[in-house]
């Protein structure tokens, strides 16, 4: 049984790999920033429009391995309509879900649950953090009042 989840898990991730959900530009957005895995090589591209402090749209542009891009397609299916400080929370849960601290608390994950499985690959779990790291990053930036155009993320 755990052989077909696993298969199942991989076929979701693949599928989000294949067509990425929020692959497109957002004109006149509030937040930008780039994001860099470089033990991976995968770099991403996050903008994010607000209406007050609800994320109205996002765009997340990713090129890299299946993982990272996987991540960057399910974060955009569940940030829009939240808050950023809802948004940064969702983050914090995904990075204690990847690196094994604890599991999703209840709550609209979407497909995310799926990548839980990357815990027990250390190296994969920069590729799934990537795309959170560079939006609280973003939205930090953001709340310092350095929003659009702002800084490139590296540091994971
Ligand atoms: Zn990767």
């Amino acid at each position: 049984m755990s052989h077909d989840l696993s298969e199942m898990y991989r076929d979701i991730i693949l599928d989000h790999y294949r067509t990425p959900r929020g692959k497109k530009d957002v004109d006149s957005a509030d937040i930008s920033n780039d994001g860099k895995n470089p033990s991976c090589g995968d770099e991403i591209s996050l903008k994010m429009k607000l209406d007050g402090d609800i994320v109205e749209e996002v765009g997340v542009n990713c090129a890299g391995c299946a993982i990272s891009v996987a991540s960057g397609s399910m974060l955009s299916e569940i940030v829009e309509g939240k808050t950023v400080t809802e948004v940064k929370e969702i983050a914090a849960s995904v990075k204690s879900m990847l690196t094994g601290e604890s599991d999703l608390p209840e709550g609209d994950y979407g497909d995310l649950d799926v990548l839980e499985g990357v815990k027990n690959f250390p190296v994969r779990i920069k590729c799934a953090l990537l795309a959170w790291a560079t939006l609280v990053d973003g939205i930090d930036n953001w709340e310092k009042g350095e929003g659009a155009g702002s800084g490139t993320y590296t540091e994971l």
